[in-house]
């Protein structure tokens, strides 16, 4: 897989330390990492940090001491991690620093389909784009060694294609840390006040310009055969596998010059002239900006700029091949039926999972509520109409109390305000977002949905769990404690699944916002991830469908559990024994009580 390969090339290289924060389509890495340094015996420090800017700020520092170190996350943690990423560039760095930020064009899990290479550019830092699991292995031990040679971090850009693509990849004999830890003190480029900011911006510009030249970073030419004279192909990353693919099905390969550019940023300058020089049509293929377009900076080029090139979702071969049609003046057959998948059934809360019944009980609680939710598998809480707005992690308690203080002004009464976050994100970035609503007195109930698990990604563990990304033992942080540090003074811990104490809990805490001297309200719903092994099962309690059912559907629209299924023949809802893991939660939702215990008894 093309995170596994990723991860064994960090480990092959010798890097002494990896963090990460997990999101799709990055979170296997820092796992590959951990079992390959496991399998080699080398020492590392492997760390799930609590978010991106605080892994790439961990691994800066270690990197200053001389060692090679690797940080990983999706597109959108580089968002979080941007503050330190735009320094970083300025001030550089001493062992090799490889920085991974894997995207997700299409969007198949993201909120954003942002090119990181454009960040990169942004940052004014070198960019590998790889296009296989294969090359992206390879690129690693390239990444470490410009970042060396340079004193530059050095982006790794996998797509979701990459990273979770299949491929044999041969394996290198892991290098060991043999570096020690060596810091040496320089306050004008290490603690660099705006006094010396400008000499290092001028240094980096230096570094870009020789690494512009490098002869590593030039693009791989393959020639035509003259059939299409003056005419040029140009394509990276995954596209350019693509791209190739689509050529030798149109048995076009070998008519046309070809480029496959491995570094989009900085754009090899010899390259560029040349392209300049040598071309009067140019077709380039990137995902997911016009990053090589750009630099490439010609009227002629047909791509994203000219829009021969979709500027939005992924460049699938169905696509391509289109472009390539249009570009080299071809009648292609439309695509064979099938290509084109319809769109599958809308995904929701797992059976029994816990964030149902919370949700559905602040719904019912709250008729006239505003829910901002946050980015989790509970964003699925928008299915139960008990999520209206999902921003980016942390946002739901911020955006919250921005809608308190707005309503708050007006002569009308203010509607309760429940904001929704999960336990991985409520250490990611909820807790700055609490301080800011207790000190700016947002009269709001922050319900954390704690599962004991970053289950989206794969089950990261979280600092509550007291487990390192080793599995080893570390020092468990409890949410209870940062919610009190934070200046709560309403805080209650309840289990979802007892509807009835939840939804009065819940009403408890809206008295104590609309109190005189209220504030934030804070209920820790805690209910284990049905999908976590390691979680005992509660007392089970299976559920049956009695004729009494009217069919109204209630319960599969809004209740939505996977397990409730419309049974035709019955005319009614029927349980699904397969899937229902008997939390008998939908016992509280029938309007009719045609949900009961299954005691056995046929109805
Ligand atoms: S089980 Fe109850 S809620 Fe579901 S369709 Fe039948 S009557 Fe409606
Ligand atoms: S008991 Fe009800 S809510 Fe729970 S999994 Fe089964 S059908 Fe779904």
């Amino acid at each position: 897989m093309g995170n596994e390969a990723i991860g064994r090339g960090i480990v092959e290289c010798g890097c002494a330390l990896a963090t990460s924060y997990p999101g799709t389509p990055a979170s296997e890495i820092l796992e590959a990492v951990a079992t390959f340094a496991a399998e080699a015996r080398q020492p590392m420090h492997i760390e799930w940090s609590v978010n991106e800017k605080v892994a790439y700020e961990v691994a800066l520092a270690a990197s200053y001491t001389g060692k090679r170190v690797a940080v990983s996350m999706k597109q959108v943690g580089l968002n979080v991690a941007s503050d330190p990423f735009m320094r970083s560039a300025y001030l550089g760095v001493k062992g090799g620093f490889l920085l991974v930020s894997a995207d997700d064009p299409g969007p198949h899990s993201s909120q954003t389909e942002q090119d990181s290479r454009f960040f990169a550019m942004f940052a004014k830092i070198p960019v590998l784009d790889p296009s296989s699991p294969r090359e992206a292995k390879e690129m690693v031990r390239l990444a470490l060694e410009l970042s060396e040679a340079y004193e530059i971090p050095v982006m790794l850009r996998p797509t979701t294609r990459v990273c979770h693509a299949r491929q044999a990849v041969p394996l290198l004999e892991p290098e060991g840390g043999t570096r020690t830890a060596r810091f040496e003190k320089d306050p004008k480029r290490w603690c660099a006040t705006p006094r010396f900011v400008l000499d290092l911006h001028r240094g980096l510009t230096g570094k870009l310009e020789r690494l512009a030249s490098d002869p590593r970073l030039v693009p791989t030419f393959y020639p035509g055969d003259g059939t299409r004279p003056r005419t040029c192909i140009i394509a990276s990353g995954v596209s350019f596998a693509h791209t190739w693919d689509v050529l030798d099905e149109l048995e076009l390969t070998g008519t046309v010059d070809r480029y496959h550019v491995k570094a989009p940023f900085p754009l090899a300058a010899a390259f560029i002239e040349r392209v300049r020089a040598v071309y009067d049509r140019v077709l380039v293929i990137e995902e997911t900006y016009p990053v090589i377009e750009l630099q490439l900076r010609d009227q002629r080029i047909a791509g994203r700029v000219s829009r021969l090139v979709p500027n939005e979702g992924e460049l699938t071969p169905e696509i391509i091949r289109e472009v390539l049609a249009a570009f080299l003046g071809l009648a292609v057959s439309p695509p064979t039926p099938g290509v084109l998948r319809p769109p599958g059934a809308r995904p929701t809360l797992c059976a029994g999972c816990g964030h149902r019944a919370a949700y559905y009980a602040i719904r019912q609680s709250f008729p006239g509520g505003i829910f901002p939710g946050d980015i989790g598998c509970y964003t699925l809480g928008m299915n139960l109409e008990a999520v209206d707005t999902v921003h980016c992690m942390g946002a739901g308690i911020s955006q919250a109390a921005g809608f308190y203080h707005a309503y708050a002004q007006d002569a009308a009464p203010v509607p309760t305000i429940v904001a929704t976050i999960g336990d991985s994100t409520f250490f990611h970035s909820g807790v700055p977002a609490l301080v800011n609503a207790v000190s700016q007195k947002a009269r709001i109930i922050v319900v954390i949905l704690d599962n004991a698990t970053t289950a989206m990604t794969g089950h990261q563990p979280t600092p509550q769990l007291g487990i390192t990304a080793t599995g080893g033992q570390g020092k468990p942080v409890l949410i209870r404690d940062l919610v009190l540090a934070s200046g709560v003074s309403f805080l209650r811990e309840a289990k979802a699944y007892d509807i009835e104490r939840f939804t009065a809990t819940l009403k408890e805490a809206d008295g104590h916002c609309r109190s005189s001297d209220g504030g934030v309200a804070v209920v820790i719903a805690s209910s284990p991830c049905v999908l976590a092994e390691s979680v005992p099962a509660g007392t089970p309690r299976a559920v049956r469908i009695t004729e009494d059912c009217s069919g109204c559907r209630e319960c599969l629209d809004m209740f939505e559990c996977p397990a409730l299924v419309w049974d035709d023949e019955a005319g009614r809802v029927g349980v699904s024994r397969a899937l229902c893991a008997e939390c008998g939660v939908c016992l509280a939702v029938c309007p009719t009580q045609a949900i009961v215990a299954d005691d056995g008894e046929v109805a």
